[in-house]
């Protein structure tokens, strides 16, 4: 459970098919009496929720120490992002190579010591920008409110009570399958790498970065552009993005109907 962008990693959405994974429709079509909880439940209850998930994840990871200097260096050039709408955001590094990066929506950022190994500070930046994009935009919170309701109706009764205190270990488990296993929909991808962009201009970070950062996955031993059709108008939108053009004015091609 180490990754980027899906929740247990969102570099899933760099480098596998898209941040958060597949929601599985037709279970929660299915699952009747509980996507009606799902919906009921309150966006604060998702993120006390969403807290225990990443508390469990960390228990399975090797987590770099706050003295560790992958750690200082992470704290040093997140410094500027602390917390976002409110939700304040922590940051830990995971020891494992893989290219990949997560955020939950309770603001928890990972990210894998192999990706600040490939990556310089700015398309450091760029990459975690994009995974605080998708907190900001709600993109997370959704997706844990979809993977809510397929747990809820794989899990016995009472396991995901709507209650972060009373969630079980089996339903926090079931919780985080799903929404490790859960992808973003290239829009969002879009959105988040708008995020990531705005983020490096307001600071006045090199925008080059993004560019350089979206190369590096895509050339990395994941196939992102083999497996993610979507990289290449995604790096054709940051391009148009950093000659501050609207990317919208972007011509449509077959890339684009994928
Ligand atoms: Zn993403």
């Amino acid at each position: 459970m180490k990754g980027f962008c899906g929740v247990a990693l969102c570099i899933s959405c760099f480098l596998l098919n898209g941040c958060l994974g597949s929601v599985n429709y037709s279970r929660l079509i299915g699952a009747g009496s509980q996507a009606v909880q799902a919906a009921a439940v309150s966006d604060d209850d998702l993120r006390g929720m969403s807290l225990k998930m990443r508390q469990q994840m960390d228990s399975v990871a090797t987590v770099a120490a706050d003295n560790d200097k992958y750690t200082k260096r992470l704290k040093r050039i997140m410094a500027k992002e602390t917390n976002v709408n409110g939700v304040p955001l922590n940051y830990k590094v995971y020891m494992t190579p893989e290219l990949n990066a997560s955020a939950t929506p309770d603001g928890s950022i990972r990210v894998n010591s192999g990706l600040m190994d490939a990556m310089n500070d700015d398309e450091l930046r760029f990459v975690l920008g994009h995974e605080i994009g998708h907190v900001a935009k709600g993109h997370s919170l959704n997706a844990l409110r979809m993977s809510y309701a397929t747990a809820a109706a794989k899990t016995a009764a009472g396991a995901l009570h709507p209650t972060a205190a009373t969630i079980t270990d089996s339903g926090l488990g079931e919780l985080a399958r799903g929404f490790v296993n859960a992808q973003f929909s290239q829009s969002q991808e879009l959105d988040a790498d708008s995020y990531g962009m705005d983020f490096l201009k307001a600071n006045h970070y090199k925008t080059s970065a993004a560019i350089s950062a979206m190369r590096k996955l895509g050339s990395s031993g994941g196939g992102f552009f083999a497996t993610h059709p979507s990289s290449e108008r995604r790096l054709r939108n940051l391009e148009a993005l950093e000659r501050g053009e609207d990317p919208k004015t972007l011509t449509t091609d077959s890339d684009d109907k994928k």
